[in-house]
């Protein structure tokens, strides 16, 4: 038993250090409230193996006011300035160049689309959008890398965002000539997730399709004592019973793998709800009872719809470039580069 506990929580440990080891950035994918654009697909398009690509008519919008919440000030960037920060928050400089662009594509997108789509929150009415990686996107800016890191390491990797920002430059994706919502996450283990199946909106490029990476990388395994979960689930309306080897009853998975529903002492609460009140990366969890304790172990991070940067960096390592890589996440979409 306590050899066990000590197994895991080392393990616990262990995949939450490992991304830090790593260099992992620091964001956690986007996520946003989207619109349903079903009704938009007309019935030729497809997912090619390559998007199409072509120049757009006009030049898109090219200054933002980000509102940096650290900081509490609001800067006015460039589209590749803002890109290359976010993207220097949200993938590690060892990562493979060509999974780098495509992030750094889908970054743009996502820029272009939520400054046409501003959230009616009034969280930040001075800017277009916010450093709140939960409400708007992740930041990383040089300086925050040279307080953290030191200049050699700063300069080492600050440099690699750069470079693949500017390799792509100007280049985004649109869907019916529109910028789409280009959302991301880290890791989905084996399938990404329908955007239908999260915010509950059918987005013809934000589709369930395999993603070929591990599902190591973030695997997390968490315990929790009968009594701490019934504090969790209780404010839920759950009435748990006496023997907790019988609380668990029912587990409904979606089409990509992830928890649809679970069923706690009659009571049915969704996957979210369970992956938001237990702290889980994601909704792909299981649950076991072993010795006196419950073991969650989940796969994957974040919402899992649209790019998986685990799954690009796999793509590329394989071979695949960019376009094809973004190809392979928004299917549906076109390419606008200014050089086409
Ligand atoms: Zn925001």
């Amino acid at each position: 038993m306590k050899r066990y506990l000590q197994t895991l929580v080392f393990f616990v440990v262990a995949t939450a250090i490992l991304p830090m080891i790593l260099g992992t950035a620091t964001g956690r994918g986007n996520d946003v409230s989207i619109t349903d654009e079903s009704e938009k697909m007309t019935e030729n398009e497809s997912s090619p193996s390559k998007p199409q690509t072509s120049a757009p008519e006009q030049p898109p919008r090219d200054t933002f006011r980000v509102y940096v919440v650290s900081d509490d000030v609001t800067l006015t960037l460039s589209l590749e300035e803002l890109t290359t920060r976010v993207l220097y928050a949200e993938m590690p400089a060892s990562f493979e160049l060509e999974a780098l662009k495509a992030q750094a594509v889908a970054i743009r997108s996502y820029i272009l689309y939520a400054a046409a789509h501003p959230q009616d929150d009034e969280r930040h009415p001075q800017a277009d959008i916010c450093t709140d990686y939960s409400h708007c996107v992740a930041y990383r800016s040089y300086e925050d890398a040279v307080e953290a890191y030191g200049v050699v390491t700063a300069d080492d990797t600050y440099c690699v965002m750069v470079d693949a920002v500017a390799a792509t430059k100007g280049e985004y994706i649109t869907y019916n000539s529109e910028p789409i919502n280009a959302v991301f996450h880290a890791a989905s283990a084996g399938r990404t997730e329908s955007c239908k199946n999260i915010w509950g909106a059918d987005v013809p490029y934000l589709q369930s399709v395999e993603t070929p990476e591990s599902d190591d990388v973030y695997r997390e395994k968490k315990a929790f004592l009968p009594s701490e979960l019934k504090s969790l689930v209780e404010p839920l309306g759950v009435n748990t019973s006496y023997n907790p080897q019988s609380w668990f009853t029912e587990t409904v998975r979606n089409d990509s793998g992830r928890v649809d529903s679970v069923t706690i002492c009659g009571t049915t609460l969704s996957g979210k709800t369970v992956r938001s009140v237990l702290g889980l990366r994601s909704t792909n969890f299981s649950v076991e009872f072993v010795d006196g304790y419950f073991v969650v172990t989940t796969v994957g991070y974040g919402h899992g719809v649209g790019l998986s940067q685990e799954g690009a960096n796999t793509l590329a390592q394989n071979g695949a470039d960019y376009h094809t890589i973004l190809a392979h996440y928004y299917p549906c979409g076109c390419i606008m580069s200014p050089t086409a």
